[in-house]
């Protein structure tokens, strides 16, 4: 089985709650490994771009005053199936609805301060991780 590789970011919620590592200690436990990180400050302009798919939807602005609300940690996930393991871990987008022991059921705030990103395809995931990484720093 090919290892698959995906985006994660983990959001201002988080880093403002010093979340950064209990999160992460659940992509390790999932077997994902982290093979590219870094923590940023997005600007309004990135946020929009990242999120671009969704700018008409009614929560865009807000999703975007809050991704640029304060540090993220931008990141790449290694291993066999990423994009959906990634997904299983991360939980439902409510954390109403997550799953026991899922990041979001354990750590979101809401629907929107919901602790991670993770992309939804592989397709999509080639293109996130592309927006923030070079080749050279993904260091699996
Ligand atoms: P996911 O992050 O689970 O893939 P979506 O791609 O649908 O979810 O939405 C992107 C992000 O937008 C969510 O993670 C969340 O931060 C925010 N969001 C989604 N739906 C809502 C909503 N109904 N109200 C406020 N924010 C939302
Ligand atoms: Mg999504």
């Amino acid at each position: 089985m090919a290892l698959e590789r995906t985006l994660s970011i983990i959001k201002p919620d988080a880093t403002r709650r010093n979340l950064t590592g209990a999160i992460n200690a659940k992509f390790e436990a999932a077997g994902l490994r982290l093979v590219a990180q870094r923590r940023i400050r997005l600007t309004t302009a990135q946020a929009e771009a990242f999120y671009a798919v969704h700018k008409e939807r009614p929560f865009f602005r807000d999703l975007v005053t809050f991704m640029v609300s304060g540090p993220v940690v931008v990141q790449v996930l290694e291993g066999e199936h990423a994009v959906a393991r990634n997904r299983e871990v991360m939980g439902a987008t409510n954390p109403a609805n997550a799953a026991p022991g899922t990041i979001r059921k354990e750590f979101a705030e809401s629907i929107e301060a919901n602790s991670v990103h993770g992309s939804d395809s592989a397709e999509n995931a080639a293109i996130e991780v592309a927006f923030f990484f070079a080749g050279l720093d993904i260091v699996g």
